[in-house]
């Protein structure tokens, strides 16, 4: 993919277009010479999927993206189709992978398929994945979460506020 940068150099503030090809910057700041941003690519991603039609949700990873993978995964005959809920940015997808599919085994239908409804799966996936910053493909489930995030927050407060009795403890 070939994209382009148009904004300000993170060095001199000035305004650099940068062309960008396959996650490399093909030009320095015209002003400075320098570096005019970071970009970080990822190797691929974790996955959560919902085909409606299918017993609970599909976790999965994919080095490509989630679109292509959806598109692979409704050319195989299944009935329904699927739907992207969530995606998690890895830099080892397999990894990461087996890491969520060990954690939320007792969860297990078949396979990749997991009894949890979409809000769930994406907590605990963003759990698991230490709060990596997760994509969302519904504004409602975004809501969602992160209203259900900023609960747990206060929760946690509440408990730590009612245990220490010295204002100075952390
Ligand atoms: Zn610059």
């Amino acid at each position: 993919m070939i994209c382009q940068y148009s904004g300000l150099c993170q060095n001199c503030d000035e305004k650099v277009i940068i062309t960008i090809l396959e996650g490399k910057l093909l030009e320095s700041c015209q002003n400075c010479g320098g570096r005019p941003f970071n970009l970080k690519v990822y190797k691929g991603l974790v996955y959560v999927v919902d085909n409606p039609k299918q017993m609970g949700l599909k976790i999965g990873m994919s080095e490509k993206t989630v679109e292509q993978r959806i598109k692979a995964l409704n050319s195989t005959g299944v009935v329904g189709s699927f739907k992207p809920i969530v995606t998690f940015p890895s830099d080892n997808p397999k990894k990461d992978e087996k890491k969520i599919h060990d954690k939320l085994a007792k969860f297990n239908i078949s396979k990749e398929h997991f009894n949890l409804d979409s809000v769930e799966a994406a907590l605990k996936c963003y759990r698991i994945l230490n709060r990596r910053k997760p994509i969302f493909y519904n504004k409602n489930i975004e809501k969602e979460f992160w209203e259900q995030i900023e609960k747990d927050r206060q929760e946690i407060q509440r408990c730590l506020k009612g245990k220490s009795e010295n204002p100075y403890a952390v």
